[in-house]
């Protein structure tokens, strides 16, 4: 399946799809009250089903692989490291995955950016492990699963003068 390579990247980092799915249950099932988790899984799997997001994916958990292992050249090494707020490649790598889905995926992403529920949280505490770019990726995404169902929902309806085939 397309999306099983970046599946295991995620599961050698710690994180299953279902925490990403779940993520995604808890941004939209406030706006659709028959989302189901099902659902959302299957959307987090047509986002990594992208081969766009799939490459974002890999360079940026290959970064975090290389500063556990001490290899980075300096200062990239120490500001990995130190988890320096001010670098943002993190969240700027992050929001190529967000991108395809418009406006809604990146308000998504500054939201679970700021909140960092569930999963994405859990990233940061982790003694020994630096993840520094697969937090921002998996709130990428979230948020990119979350507003690929938006779309989905709102562009099943139909408005006067609109057919809903456009
Ligand atoms: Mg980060």
């Amino acid at each position: 399946m397309s999306y099983q390579l970046a599946a295991d990247m995620l599961e050698r980092r710690g994180v299953t799809l279902a925490s990403i799915a779940e993520i995604v249950y808890i941004l939209q099932s406030a706006y659709y009250s028959d989302l189901t988790h099902e659902e959302c899984l299957a959307s987090v799997k047509a986002v990594l089903g992208k081969r766009e997001v799939q490459y974002t994916l890999m360079t940026g958990v290959a970064l975090d692989e290389l500063a556990e292992q001490g290899v980075l050249p300096q200062p990239l090494q120490a500001v990995m490291e130190a988890d320096e707020s001010l670098y943002g490649a993190d969240e700027t790598l992050a929001l190529g995955i967000t991108g395809v889905y418009g406006m809604i995926g990146l308000t998504g992403f500054g939201y679970l950016d700021k909140i960092k529920l569930g999963i994405i949280g859990k990233l940061n505490d982790q003694e020994g492990r630096i993840h520094v770019f697969l937090d921002d990726l998996v709130a990428g995404i979230a948020a990119a699963a979350s507003a690929r169902i938006a779309h989905r929902h709102e562009g099943a309806r139909v408005y006067p003068h609109h057919t809903g085939t456009e």
